[in-house]
């Protein structure tokens, strides 16, 4: 049997140290996970737990790179996130099972439309124009996962240099193994899924010539440098 269409081939990521790829599935993405970055946003994260969100395979911006300016906004906002990769499938994980399925970890970026989410916010309306273009999730190579689940390390993102968001793994309010046994009653995880935790407090526009750095201990870096989209020119 052949197919009557061409598709485009799957996506993968870069293992660190290896010659070997991940191949990426469906990425989830957590919103509102560190109590600072809801409270910058306007919300209580006392009062609202937090959320999921997707992005297709075609976000993904493997091992970082250029980065066209997405069209149809002039606000996009960088936010830093780890990133988990799941190395088998699941529903209905128990939280004490939920470290079995977690292949590794990448550094990753939740590049957001913020003036299109602000309208959609304001109209109840769904996210996907905000969250999803061409490339908005960048992810470095997967770092395969050695011992017990990260809890803890930095996480920072430079623009240009300049330190814009400051965090601390630890300060996410569903921790790994809470997301994972979450997002699997929801839906039917898959070996090769991403799932971007969210991101701490500091997130801020870019914009064309900007150079993003993302880093986060133990996992490791992401470059991202921001082109004009030709739709400015
Ligand atoms: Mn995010």
């Amino acid at each position: 049997m052949t197919s009557v269409i061409q598709v485009a081939a799957p996506v993968s990521l870069p293992i660190y140290n290896s010659e070997q790829t991940f191949p990426v599935q469906n990425i989830y993405c957590v919103g509102r996970n560190y109590a600072d970055h809801a409270l910058e946003m306007g919300h209580d994260p006392d009062r609202e737990p937090p959320f999921f969100f997707m992005k297709p395979s075609y976000a993904l911006l493997a091992d970082g790179g250029e980065l066209m300016y997405p069209p149809l906004s002039s606000d996009v906002h960088h936010e830093v996130e780890l990133v988990v990769a799941l190395g088998q499938g699941g529903t209905n994980i128990p939280v004490s099972e939920a470290a079995n399925y977690v292949f590794g970890y990448g550094v990753g970026l939740d590049l957001t439309r913020r003036d299109l989410q602000a309208e959609a916010k304001n109209l109840s309306r769904p996210w996907d124009a905000a969250k999803v273009f061409k490339h908005s999730a960048p992810c470095s190579k997967i770092v395969p996962k050695d011992g017990p689940l990260l809890d803890a390390g930095n996480i920072q993102l430079f623009v240009n240099g300049d330190q814009r968001q400051q965090g601390n793994i630890n300060q996410m309010i569903w921790k790994i193994p809470e997301i994972i046994s979450s997002l699997s009653t929801l839906f039917p995880l898959q070996a090769g899924d991403l799932v971007f935790t969210g991101t701490p407090a500091g997130v801020g526009p870019i914009v064309p010539g900007d150079n993003l750095l993302a880093l986060v201990e133990n996992v490791g870096a992401l470059n991202v440098s921001v082109l004009a989209s030709q739709s400015c020119r």
